[in-house]
Order: structure tokens, then sequence, then C-alpha cells
């Protein structure tokens, strides 16, 4: 490293890797001759217009176009929402909102959603870790004991990559214990697939709760990074001193209004049927094979296995151009893939590549 640049990086940042996403695994990849089922997308390219006409001018702040049809989608008040350059920027605005540098923490439950930590550390801020129980569920006497330490509680449901959701009587005592003390927010980037158990409707209730919301999973708008946060008003409110003063693209606000259209929300209803049938597809089927143990549960758009043979079988799937992604680093999840679903074309190849993996090893005939 250059000696000046060595001189002058946040000390905060010397020591810090730049989160391994999915895309940069495998980064200058082919989606067209290799088959990503890694980064938890949908399968379906959408088709939207884009009109030109005011291209010259700034933006809005916060489009209209896109925050009343999503308040209704929602079920919340437009003051109640704001819109960012995808659910990872909501994370990282309420770090830098309601977390002072080099004195205030997060609390974490793991294994989860990498980027609340990664947020956390890029912004010299503390992370408390209380790992999930053994089948995922919350810790909450180890939680509730981070009363007054934290200032943010993230609590993934449905979890990224376990699939578990969190119970509404454990996340009502999190939301009552710490209810003068800190803010908990709960990630919904895959309530879609689980829709009976969001906290929308909530907020009226619960002044400290904060959801995330995302158009990257279900809505199948991974690259146009638009996601949402939903809290009281005055939390939104303080959002608004941090944010920059035109974080959502012009041609984003104009996608992102098509995509929550009648049309749109139709689309996107339909499309979470399909996967939701190939997960019940794809789950029976691996459940077949040798070794294999499904883990946690199927509550988002990704199936989570263990196989002793994880090293193997992961080369092999990459080698043979289908990609998935690696969770056996995360505490508890030793030795476990996960799986996106795709389209059912897709699905079929990973799991005839998985049967010919185990004739291979000897394990099937
Ligand atoms: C994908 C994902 C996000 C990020 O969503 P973006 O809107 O694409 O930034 C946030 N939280 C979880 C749990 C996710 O899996």
């Amino acid at each position: 490293m250059n000696n000046l640049v060595g001189k002058l990086i946040c000390e905060n940042l010397k020591a810090l890797k730049p989160y391994e996403s999915a895309r940069r695994i495998f980064a200058g990849g082919d989606s067209e001759s290799e088959t990503w089922l890694n980064a938890n997308e949908s399968p379906f390219a959408n088709d939207f217009n884009i009109e030109t006409a005011h291209f010259n001018r700034y933006p809005d702040c916060q489009p209209q176009s896109v925050l009343v049809p999503y308040a209704k989608y929602a079920g919340v008040q437009a003051n109640q929402l704001l819109v960012s350059r995808g659910a990872d920027e909501g994370i990282e605005l309420l770090i830098r909102t309601f977390c002072t540098p080099g004195k205030d923490s997060i609390l974490i439950c793991p294994p989860t959603y990498g980027m609340y930590a990664i947020s956390a550390e890029t912004c010299n801020v503390g992370i408390e870790i209380v790992p999930l129980n053994a089948d995922f569920s919350l810790d909450l006497p180890a939680i509730n004991a981070y009363q007054n330490k934290v200032n943010l509680v993230f609590i993934c449901s449905p979890n990224n990559p376990t699939g578990t959701s969190i119970g509404k009587a454990q996340l009502k005592q999190v939301l009552e214990h710490f209810a003068d003390t800190a803010l908990v927010v709960v990630d919904e980037a895959y309530i879609e697939f689980d829709a009976s158990n969001t906290w929308a409707t909530e907020l009226a209730t619960y002044p400290n709760l904060v959801i995330l919301r995302t158009l990257s999973k279900a809505f199948a708008l991974a690259g146009l990074r638009c996601g949402f946060t939903l809290a009281n008003s005055d939390v939104i409110q303080s959002i608004m001193k941090v944010i920059a003063p035109y974080p959502v693209p012009e041609p984003v606000a104009q996608i992102a209004a098509q995509a929550l259209s009648p049309k749109g929300l139709k689309q996107m209803t339909e499309q979470v049927e399909y996967l939701q049938k190939q997960k019940q597809l794809v789950k029976q089927q691996l459940s077949q094979l040798p070794g294999l143990e499904l883990v946690g549960d199927d509550n988002a758009n990704f199936i989570l296995f263990r196989h002793p043979q994880k090293p193997a079988l992961m080369d092999f799937l990459v080698k043979n151009s289908v990609l998935i992604r690696d969770q056996s680093k995360q505490i508890s999840l030793d030795n476990c893939l996960r799986i996106t679903l795709g389209t059912q074309q897709q699905n079929e190849k990973l799991l005839a590549l998985m049967v010919r993996f185990f004739i291979q090893q000897g394990e099937l005939a």
C-alpha cells in the first residue's frame, strides 16, 4: 500500500475485507453460459419502459411515484416510508443516523445476512453478537442482556441464509424489552415468500420498530438497487438528515413505479407462486440424496442444506457452470450450501448435476 494511503486510511478500515457478495466471488462470470443460483436473485427478467424527457433534471429525493404505490402495497402511510439504493443503503443509513462512531453498537444474531456487520465496521460502530439458538430461534435472555448497550437490533425474518422466520411472540418480546433503548430492525427482504409474517402493520403499536424491504428479490429487480425503510415518521425524518440529496435515480424511480403498478404486482405474485412450487419440488428431490440434510426452513426463495462432501460438491457444480453459495463459514453452518430457486429448467439442471456427483462418488446407482 502506498505510504500516504496507509497513513490516511481510517483506523477501523485497515483490517476490513470488502463484503464477499455473490457477485464478487464469481466476478466477470457469464450469466448466459452459467446458471446463477447463488445470490437469491429472481430468475425472471421483466420488461420496463424508460421515458427520457426529464433526464436533464435532478430527480426527486423521495419520488411520490414510488412512495405512494409502495406505501399502499405495504399497508403503511407515505410518511412512514423511505426509498433508498437497495435495502443495503437502508442498513447503512440506520447505522449512520442512530449510532455514534467509536461509541455505540448494534446487535446481530448470526448466522444471518452479512451486511449489518460490514456496515457497522465501515462506520466504526461496535457489533455485539448473540448467535441464534440451535433451531434458529432468538436467544431471548442473551439478547435482552444487551439492553442499554446497543442502539440497533437487527433481526432478519425470513432469515438469510437459514430460511427461518422469527415467531411473533419472540419478536414482540424483543420490541417490548428494547422499547426505550433501541430500534429493532426487522429485515423483511424475503417477506413476499412468507407474507403472513410481516410486521409492517405493527408500526403504530411499536414506536421502535423499523422494517427493511427491497425490490431485489420477489420483485426481480436486484439490478435496479431499490429498497425501502418502513418506520414511524420521527425515525424516517431523522434518516432524511443523513440521506444523499438525490438517492433515487430517475430511471430507477420510473422502473420501480411500473413494478409497483397493479400489473407489476400481479406479475410479482405469479412469479412468487411459481418459485414456491419449484421450492417444494427441489426440496423433495434434495431430501432423497444420500447424506444430504436440509437445514433451517423454506420461508424464502432459497434452500439451505448440509453435506459432509460440501467442498467436492461445490467444486463439481462450479466446474459445471452452476453457481450456488457456500455458507459453511457462518456460525452453526459447517458444510452448508445455499441454493437459490431458479426456473424449472435451471433447477432441473442443478438436480441432475447433483445426482451425477453422487453417482460418481459411488453413493447412488
Ligand atoms: C438481499 C438482501 C438484502 C439487500 O437488498 P438490496 O435491496 O438488494 O440491497 C438485505 N437483506 C437481506 C436479508 C438480503 O438477503
